[in-house]
């Protein structure tokens, strides 16, 4: 059929309509490269929210979960992790102020709601091998924010009724949950995201933790590693980044994006002295913290006192196998 434009509003939608594509080429090369962190738009796409209202949703969510899951409050760590994330910030093209705290959890994850509210579970930090798998992860949830996967991907459902959305459960450790009775329920479609939200995830987290200074492939090494794990023992890791699969695929294109965009750095930061001292101080507080609320009245507890602590000494039996076949880590200059 053919088109024809009488007025110029129509020459103009005309015009409108040619020029997108060529501007989303322009954004999509921006998006490859990190000198252009900062300098782009990685937020495109249609949004129901303003930044705003974002924020506003996205800190009514959070404190939520701070009123239901433990919140780690040691200074030494809570500053740690947060100088480590805030130094992502800066090095990434998130335009909102970003809050970070710790959960306490066994749950190998990290999560961020929409408008920079940042949550790191200590089972990450536990996990973590170095400074670099963790910030390569903290990388990945910030790129979910300044993309503002939640919104976008709320806007596209066309959600009307939060309440009628299915929910997650954010387990926290077993004892926490126990006590509360329940795990923590948001809104699913604020954390799981498509694959190719995932996707756009990966490109620009890894691009932010190469721009602060870290070895990209910690990226993918710690994917691996969490995948090894995951093949050894199918189940028990079960829900190790629940809220981000870990696939083939997202390994494969990661290592892509390194090889393709990331220029090569004579020297890389793979970890420091002090994120072992907070991983150190980190299984002591937790140990501690749940020992306190361990004793005083457990009425509904039907498991042997201290038996709370068997399970976590399994797991270090767990790590100690794990230990032992994990495959040799290159190592690089700090
Ligand atoms: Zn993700």
């Amino acid at each position: 059929m053919r088109l024809k434009f009488t007025s110029r509003l129509g020459a103009l939608l005309l015009a409108l309509t040619l020029a997108l594509p060529f501007g989303a080429l322009a954004q999509g090369k921006k998006k490859n490269n990190p000198d252009e962190i900062g300098n782009r738009d990685v937020d495109g796409g249609v949004n129901f929210y303003s930044l705003e209202k974002e924020i506003a949703l996205g800190k009514q969510l959070a404190t939520e979960i701070e009123r239901q899951a433990k919140i780690v409050d040691d200074p030494i760590i809570s500053e740690y992790v947060n100088r480590v994330g805030q130094n992502l910030v800066r090095n990434s093209d998130v335009k909102v102020p970003v809050s970070i705290k710790v959960i306490d959890s066994d749950e190998v994850n990290a999560f961020a709601l929409p408008g920079g509210f940042f949550f790191v579970n200590t089972g990450l930090i536990l996990r973590a091998d170095n400074e670099a798998e963790l910030a390569g992860v903290m990388g990945h949830e910030l790129a979910h924010i300044a993309a503002r996967h939640g919104t976008r991907q709320a806007t596209r459902g066309q959600i009307i009724n939060l309440a009628s959305l299915p929910l997650l459960f954010v387990g926290g450790w077993t004892g926490y949950a126990i006590r509360q009775g329940a795990g923590l329920a948001i809104p699913m479609t604020f954390l799981t995201f498509s694959r190719a939200f995932e996707e756009e995830a990966d490109l620009l987290g890894i691009q932010y933790l190469y721009k602060a200074g870290y070895d990209p492939a910690s990226y993918t090494d710690f994917f691996e590693k969490l995948q090894a794990m995951e093949k050894r023992k199918p189940g028990t890791l079960s829900k190790v980044f629940r809220s981000h699969p870990l696939t083939e695929d997202r390994i494969k294109n990661s290592q892509a994006t390194i090889e393709k965009y990331l220029k090569e750095k004579p020297e890389y930061v793979l970890t420091t002295s002090e994120f072992e001292d907070v991983k150190d101080r980190l299984a002591l507080v937790i140990n501690k913290q749940r020992g306190e609320i361990e004793d005083p009245n457990r009425p509904t507890l039907r498991r042997a006192p201290g038996s709370d602590r068997i399970e976590m000494g399994d797991e270090k039996k767990e790590d100690d196998v794990d230990a032992d076949e994990r495959p040799t880590l290159k190592r690089r200059p700090n």
